[in-house]
């Protein structure tokens, strides 16, 4: 028997808590001032992707169970890497949680078909570059002055997420208001638990320019959603009650559409299948990100022109990380000519730093 002339794939991990510029508050009660990423690299026959799992509270993943998966991984089981249906069975196979340690893989192994084969990965994937939508910048839960504060800091942005669920709601979207008049999307993270009042404030968002709310109720809480989607005068997407494919099924009549997001969908191959069944349901789709680095945030914007929506300012949100931050123009992020995900390290970065 011939062996096989590929290596088999290596991987190396950076872990790392990296600062955001401001503390991020949601409507689901949780505040931090920093974000647990692992940064992969998986060097193949000369070749490196880059990978990145961004894991915020709610998904249950850390530095710790990243490792624990990573682990587990056996890529001398692949002559051939890029197989991703194989590849993700294979995952899925190990457990079903990981969604995020998951994604990294996909996302290092998408960059690194877009090496190999010497195109940009948006390329590969069939985006045209014409369709791409300007993406939101997002707000988190403060004081109606530091938010006026971070609006205006968010300038080359066209569109505004604020994230409600606090106990100032009204006085949020007025600050808002009083220094810039873009459209608005609001997120409320599960944050809200009276069906009436939701109601109430779906239409005072509507008479105040809001275009569509997200994730009113607690991700469980099918009964008032479906009260509230019946009568809601904007659009519902749902967020954290859609995370991978089959959740569709369950929630195409409560909402108007879902939030897909490569953390939560374990990576680009499952974010693509999530994308289809949507369109096919005749869901609204919004393409969102976590709190993550350029690495995850080109991995998504290589798919952004194939959505409705675009909500993915993570590098934004972060104070320092190790790649340069994506271009912005007209409010839109400018996809690379380079191949793979078009990621470039900073030069101060360390590379020993990935072990
Ligand atoms: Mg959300």
């Amino acid at each position: 028997m011939v062996k096989s002339i590929l290596e088999p794939l290596k991987l190396s991990t950076y872990s790392v808590h990296l600062p955001l510029k401001h503390a991020f508050t949601l409507g689901n009660g949780t505040s931090r001032t920093s974000t647990p990423v692992v940064i992969i690299r998986l060097a193949f026959n000369g070749y490196t992707g880059y990978g990145e799992a961004a894991m915020p509270p709610y998904l249950g993943e850390n530095h710790e169970t990243t490792r624990a998966l990573f682990e587990k991984l056996d890529f001398t089981r692949f002559t051939y890497p890029f197989n991703f249906e194989e590849i993700h069975h294979y995952l899925e196979s190990i457990n079903t949680g990981n969604q995020a340690a998951k994604a990294a893989i996909d996302i290092a192994l998408h960059d690194l078909w877009g090496k190999i084969e010497q195109k940009p990965l948006w390329q590969l994937l069939g985006s045209d570059p014409k369709k791409m939508q300007a993406t939101a910048c997002t707000i988190g839960i403060d004081d109606p002055d530091k938010i006026a504060a971070k609006v205006l800091e968010a300038a080359d942005f066209k569109f505004i997420k604020v994230k409600l669920g606090s106990t100032h709601d009204k006085q949020i979207v007025e600050a808002i208001k009083k220094v810039c008049n873009k459209p608005l999307y609001v997120d409320v993270n599960q944050g809200w638990d009276n069906k009436e009042q939701a109601l109430e404030m779906a239409f005072w968002l509507k008479e105040n320019g809001v275009l569509w709310l997200e994730q009113p109720f607690k991700k469980e809480n099918f009964t008032d959603q479906a009260w509230l989607v019946e009568r809601s005068p904007i659009k519902i997407f749902a967020d954290e009650a859609c995370q991978r494919l089959e959740n569709i099924s369950q929630v195409k009549d409560l909402y108007h559409g879902i939030n897909i997001k490569l953390m939560k969908s374990t990576g680009i191959y499952e974010a693509i299948k999530m994308l289809k069944l949507a369109k096919l349901n005749k869901l609204e789709t919004l393409l969102g990100c976590m709190t993550e680095t350029s690495c995850a945030t080109y991995a998504a914007a290589c798919l952004a022109p194939q959505f409705d929506y675009v909500d993915i300012d993570g590098p934004w949100l972060i104070k320092d990380q190790p790649f340069e931050t994506p271009v912005l123009i007209d409010g839109k992020i400018s996809l690379s000519t380079k191949p793979g995900l078009g990621l470039t390290l900073k030069p101060e970065f360390d590379q020993t730093n990935f072990m």
